[in-house]
């Protein structure tokens, strides 16, 4: 089986560099989908308690009936629970519908800086890690000056910021931020959703070296360092995802695809996004 690189944590926690995302996949089908990525050899699974299927994700790894420790999973605080003590209760709610005594990894989902109280709730994402049921906690969608202001105001600096990050948005003042503090950048919609996969420059790279499109994109991740977690449904796509640690991209293919960015987001900006489901 594939050998996927693990990329140590700064609390030394080892992580996946490849992983399953499950954004938008239906809480139904879930399941299904985590089953397949286990089956082709994924053991990193990347969910949220927005995206309501953690139910699913926690479903599979038990029918899965693989060991604990050898499955590491992400989930990620919603934003309508960034005070501490419903930071707290969320975390046990995320446990109790994952069905798993504890997450490798918890992520602040959004900053929300319109409403500025992501401090308070970094604070309770150590009081969750100090209680010893989330091997590390990082944070999502943060700018270098909502990471300043926890560095300046809190006690530990997150081991994870999951951003976007794809051709299109490379993304790297943010990610030579977190590499100047130690923190590991995970690359999110790595494909940009699909968008980036009739662009030329990679479309000519992908024939030359005999790969997809998908492939060559994911392994420029790869070899850039970034951890990431592609999304499918498709069995013969989750494979084709996992199948990239047999060709290597030369650092002209590298530079090529990363001065394709035009600064383009799939997603929200964090500087402005500040929805808060109710409830
Ligand atoms: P992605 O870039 O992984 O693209 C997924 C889509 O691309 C699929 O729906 C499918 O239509 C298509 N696709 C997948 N593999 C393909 C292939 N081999 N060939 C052709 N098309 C293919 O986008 P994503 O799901 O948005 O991002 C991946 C993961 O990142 C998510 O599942 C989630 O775990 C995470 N994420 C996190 C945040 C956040 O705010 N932290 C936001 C978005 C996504």
């Amino acid at each position: 089986m594939t050998e996927v690189p693990t990329i140590t944590l700064n609390n030394g926690v080892k992580i996946p560099q490849l992983g399953f995302g499950v954004y938008q996949i239906e809480p139904a089908d879930t399941k299904k989908a985590t089953l397949d990525a286990l089956e082709v050899g994924y053991r990193h699974i990347d969910t949220a308690e927005m995206y309501g299927n953690e139910k699913g994700v926690g479903e599979a790894v038990r029918e899965f009936g693989i060991d604990r420790s050898d499955v590491f999973i992400t989930s990620k605080l919603n934003n309508s629970f960034h005070a501490r003590d419903a930071a707290l209760k969320a975390f046990e709610g995320t446990l109790a519908t994952l069905d798993l005594d504890y997450v490798d990894l918890f992520l602040i989902h959004w900053p929300l800086p319109m409403i500025g109280d992501y401090v308070e709730t970094w604070k309770a994402m150590e009081e969750m890690y100090a209680g010893g049921k989330v091997k590390a906690i990082g944070v999502s969608n943060f700018q270098p000056e909502h990471l300043q202001r926890l560095f300046d105001e809190t006690g530990t600096v997150p081991a994870a910021n999951q951003i976007e990050v794809h051709p299109y948005l490379t993304n790297d003042v943010v990610r030579d931020f977190d590499a100047k503090y130690g923190i590991a950048t995970e690359a999110w919609s790595p494909i940009a959703q699909g968008k980036v996969l009739d662009d030329k420059t990679i479309v000519d790279i992908a024939e030359r070296v005999g790969k997809s499109p998908a492939q060559v994109t994911l392994r420029w991740h790869i070899q850039r360092g970034d951890i990431v977690f592609p999304k499918s449904v498709t069995r013969s796509r989750i494979e084709e995802n996992f199948a990239l640690f047999d060709f290597e991209l030369t650092d002209a293919d590298v530079s090529a695809i990363t001065a394709l960015d035009r600064g383009e987001r799939t997603g929200p900006d964090p500087d402005t996004f500040d929805y808060v489901p109710k409830g």
